[in-house]
């Protein structure tokens, strides 16, 4: 088939909701993917922060290969290695001992939003007020797509549940007067990712927690985008010194098969019981088995701290792009391989001129081009993007 054939198939049987870019891929090896013809391109997105190991890594490959040729699933009736395995290497990078794994970011903030509800509830069923933060991205479940801060996502949803309002981001005044007894949870990324890359500063996520600990409130960390060692720490929030209630991952966490997490510690967890949450897929031994040789590269093979110098690399030569280009590029914003440029226009643009010399990047908030790449990239990779986008930016001014 060739490309204008499946476009066609897509249209008319695919549901419209995405705007894609005009390729279509085909395999990928490392921190590269080749479409259906053949061509090569740098990805600077890898699957939207997931492909943390790149593609096509071999102990990831091999371990799906294995762990598919004995069983799949099995359902949580039963006790899986894979899956306990798992659970308590996630326990041991987040110094945290509870975990439930469901098969998306927005399951795993669903699964959040219920163990926070539950748990206030047992003191004050009236403590249900969850604070997000304008902004955010937290899924498109109705319960996490009401939490999301950006009304884009709610138009047409109605009527959107109860008990969820929305404070600006790294405003603690605003937190300040709305947070109360009755407030349930904060639910907060640690840096925003779709909303456009922002990290709030030092002292923020450190005056909300002690918000939160005044009146006794659960804080939520979503890390779907940030954590899994993106930032140079496993999660984000990390380097605020303050710790989570209840933190959620997805993402990287299976290096593509999908799984989402929710993690917490003894004393909340202790508001579930059985039957107060399930899942049929979630964390089935072919998901877990994926996430293990993730995890194992996370604990064991220097992958956060790459992330930390190839993210101070990259942040670097884009804030040379940025001097060169005044005009274009308005701030170059991020913590390591998490990384933002807004731009005084519209992005898409610009991606477009990218894929089209071999780059992919993509744009989110209409004018920060955002680069998540796999955490496996090394300088000669963000020197290549560089000079791309050099050449794509000169095009501009
Ligand atoms: C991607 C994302 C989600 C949603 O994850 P899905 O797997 O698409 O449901 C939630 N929160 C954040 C911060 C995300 O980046």
């Amino acid at each position: 088939m060739i490309d204008a054939d499946i476009f066609a198939k897509d249209q008319k049987y695919y549901l419209p909701v995405f705007d894609r870019y005009k390729i279509v891929l085909d395999h990928g090896d490392g921190p590269y993917v080749y479409d259906i013809n053949g061509k090569k391109y740098l990805d600077f997105l890898a699957g939207i922060a997931v492909n943390v190991l790149g593609h096509n890594y071999p102990p990831l490959v091999m371990a799906i290969r294995n762990q598919a040729g004995k069983m799949i699933h099995c359902s949580n009736l039963y006790y899986t290695q894979p899956q306990v395995e798992a659970a308590s290497r996630l326990s041991h990078l987040s110094k945290m001992n509870k975990v439930f794994f469901g098969n998306s970011g927005a399951e795993a903030n669903e699964g959040a939003i219920k163990l926070a509800r539950k748990y206030a509830h047992m003191t004050d069923k009236d403590k249900s007020l969850i604070i997000c933060a304008n902004h955010s991205f937290h899924g498109r479940t109705i319960a996490t797509l009401t939490a999301t801060g950006q009304p884009k996502y709610h138009q047409g949803f109605g009527p959107l549940p109860d008990g969820f309002v929305h404070v600006d981001y790294n405003n603690i005044s605003q937190l300040e007067t709305i947070i109360n007894d009755k407030t349930c949870a904060v639910m907060l990324e640690a840096i925003q990712g779709e909303g456009g890359i922002h990290v709030p500063d030092k002292d923020y996520l450190q005056k909300v927690r002690a918000l939160c600990n005044k009146y006794n409130v659960l804080l939520i960390f979503d890390e779907i985008q940030c954590g899994m060692g993106r930032t140079g720490t496993f999660f984000a929030f990390e380097q605020f010194g303050i710790k989570a209630d209840i933190v959620t991952l997805a993402k990287g966490l299976a290096g593509g098969v999908p799984i989402g997490a929710f993690i917490t510690n003894d004393k909340i967890a202790r508001a579930f019981h059985p039957g107060d949450h399930g899942t049929t897929f979630g964390g089935n031994p072919l998901a877990c088995a994926a996430a293990n040789v993730v995890l194992d590269a996370m604990e064991n093979g220097g992958l956060m701290e790459n992330a930390a110098n190839m993210g101070k690399y990259l942040i670097e030569r884009l804030q040379t792009l940025k001097e060169k280009y005044p005009s274009l590029i308005k701030q170059v914003r991020g913590k390591g391989l998490m990384v933002g440029a807004e731009l005084n226009k519209p992005g898409k643009k610009i991606v477009d001129e990218c894929l089209e010399k071999n780059v992919i990047i993509n744009c989110t908030a209409g004018n920060v081009l955002r680069f998540v790449p796999p955490l496996i990239i090394k300088k000669q990779h963000i020197d290549s993007l560089i000079l791309v986008l050099d050449k794509v930016l000169a095009e501009h001014v």
